[in-house]
Parts: C-alpha cells; structure tokens; sequence
C-alpha cells in the first residue's frame, strides 16, 4: 500500500481532528437513540464543512505543480467553491469559479462569500449543474492560452485526491472511537457527488471497522448514486494500493429525501435544522444536512435503524445556505409529528 499518500500534506487548512460529540438531548428526542455527532462543520478553515478535507490534498497538488490559479465550478450557492476560493485567497493565487446558470439577483450566502474572497464568477447561463465540469476545462484553457498556469478542480472536489481526504478522516475517526470505546454500528452522512462516502467506505475498510454508511443522497438517484461512488472507491483504491476492495453491497444510498431537487429545501429537512438546533444549539443546513438528518429520523420511524444501536451522524456543514433560504425557512415553522416518543 502507498502510505504516504495517506499522510497529511504539509498544507494543513483544516483545523483537525474535529470533535465527535455524543448528543444526548437530540437522541433522546429519537427514542433514546446513542447519537453522536461527527463535526466536521467545524473543519474551522472557510467557514469549515466537509470540502477543506479534500481541499487540503487538492491545494497541496496545485502548489507542488506551481500554479497560479485554482478553477472550480458548481452551483452559485456551492460550498465546494466558497471553500476552494478561499484556499485560493490563503495561498496567495487566484480564484475563478464557474457558476451554472445567470448571476443571482440576490448576492447572499455562499456567493457572497465569493464576492468578499475577490473570486473571478464565470456563469455559464445554463441552469444545468451537471456539464460544468466541460466549462470548467473551457475555462482554463481559455486561462492557459493567456499564458497563466491554473489548477482545475472538479466540481465538488471529485477526484481520488479528494476521497483521500475522507480516507484520513476515516482513520481519524477510527482512533476516536478507540479512545471512546464505542462501537457504532450505522453511519450516517449527506451525499452529493459522493467523495466522502467513497472516503470513508475506503477508509473504514482498510481499518476493519464493521460500521454501516448510510448515504443520504440530495441530488442522483440512489443508483447514480452507487455506480458513481462504487468507481470513486476503485480509483481511490488503486491510487492508495489497496488489497482490501470495497463491494457494491457495501454501498447503501436513500433517494426519499431529495424532495423537488438539489438545493430545494424539504419541509422535513426545515423540521430537521429546527429539531437539532433546539435540542443541542447546532445549526443543519438545508441543502445537505439537514435533508440528511431527515432521512435518519425517517429510518428509524420506518424501523431502519433500530433505537438500541450506536449512530453516527456526519455533520458536513453548510451553514451558509441557512441565510440563502431564510424566507422558506422562516415561513416554515411546523415541528408536529417530529418527536419520536418510546
Ligand atoms: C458537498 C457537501 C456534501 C456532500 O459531500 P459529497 O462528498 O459531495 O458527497 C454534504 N454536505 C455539505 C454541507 C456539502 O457541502
């Protein structure tokens, strides 16, 4: 096995490890479930979440390889992109992210952010997410053919560079829970394009830990879903040279919670965000985790996942896109039939 790709780069934006708290209020709201909370909202670097794991890798290559430019691309409330023209702020380059679709009329959330990073916008007028990846190459051709040297980043970090920031935090995790004697059985995460469960299914593996990951996807459908992630833990695999192979039934995604599409708050995910932060003072976001904490709850009301097992909940953060959405948010206040009683 290649070790030293596993080793953290010298570049270190993350604040780590992250806590891993057990939430005893909100688990007992959910029938006295062993609940914890893996913060990794609280990656610190950016306003944190999930992407500065895979960032750190994605960035120490971009310098190694002298360039002067980071791209990425995404939707115009991305936290891929607020993260990744941060990094570009930190280490002294240039940030340009092409964003799908017309500038916004409303500047607010994760493109705010962007404008106070001084990031380059490139919109592409076409609402469709899933072929900005051929505008990120466009881009920085047109960047390469004036001379500059960027280094483009796929659109939420995908990349086995990526996953490998969700293996490490796999091994991080791992020594927590040896530190706390805890033995979860289920964990639970939001997944987008699916770099951190193809991480931490690596990850898990190759530490022998026996715990489930449940991917609560907010976009493709659950076999997308799988086909994406099952080819995400092959390159990450080969790239670490791995024995230890990840199979497909290993792979368990639940596409109920998407609701209207990607970036469309559910009233249940709204119900999600209000239930955690009343019971613990933690803010979900509506776009992933809070959609995510409303699959976990749904699970165990259908008998899923059984209130006498130890869960883990992945918080990746998004904090931004609370304020991106507060009118929805705020008209929505409806937390009936949430409580699970027992
Ligand atoms: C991107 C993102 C996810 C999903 O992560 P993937 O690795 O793309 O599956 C989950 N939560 C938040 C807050 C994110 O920004």
């Amino acid at each position: 096995m290649n070790n030293t790709l596993l080793l953290r780069p010298q570049l270190e934006l993350a604040k780590l490890p992250t806590p891993l708290d057990r939430v005893e209020n909100l688990g007992k709201s959910l029938g006295n479930l062993d609940l914890w909370f893996k913060r990794d909202d609280l990656t610190g670097f950016g306003l944190g979440g999930n992407k500065v794991r895979s960032l750190e890798y994605l960035a120490a290559d971009a310098m190694k390889l002298n360039s002067n430019i980071l791209i990425t691309g995404g939707s115009p409330g991305s936290n891929h992109v607020r993260t990744t023209m941060a990094a570009a702020a930190h280490l002294g380059l240039r940030g340009v992210a092409v964003l799908s679709g017309n500038q916004p009329s409303k500047t607010n959330g994760n493109l705010l952010l962007d404008h106070i990073l001084d990031a380059q916008l490139v919109f592409t007028g076409n609402p469709d997410r899933s072929n900005i990846d051929n505008y990120i190459v466009e881009e920085a051709e047109r960047l390469r053919g004036k001379g500059e040297n960027p280094y483009m980043i796929r659109r939420g970090g995908v990349s086995s560079l990526g996953c490998i920031g969700y293996v490490s935090a796999a091994v991080e995790i791992c020594s927590q829970l040896k530190n706390l004697n805890l033995s979860p059985e289920i964990l639970v995460c939001a997944t987008g394009c699916g770099v951190t469960q193809a991480g931490l299914l690596v990850g898990f593996k190759l530490m022998g830990l026996n715990c489930r990951l449940y991917g609560i996807t907010v976009s493709r459908t659950r076999d997308e879903c799988i086909s994406h992630i099952e080819q995400l833990v092959n390159e990450t695999e080969d790239a670490l040279g791995l024995d230890s192979r990840v199979t497909s039934d290993e792979i368990f995604v639940f596409d109920e919670y998407i609701g209207e599409g990607y970036s469309v708050p559910t009233s249940e995910g709204i119900d999600a965000i209000r239930l955690v932060a009343r019971t613990e003072g933690i803010f979900l976001d509506p776009i992933y985790t809070g959609k995510a904490f409303s699959g976990l709850t749904d699970l165990i009301k259908k008998g899923f996942i059984d209130t006498d097992k130890t869960v883990i909940f992945l918080h990746t953060g998004g904090s931004p896109s609370i304020f991106s959405n507060s009118t929805i948010i705020s008209n929505s206040n409806n937390l009936s039939d949430y409580v699970i009683d027992k």
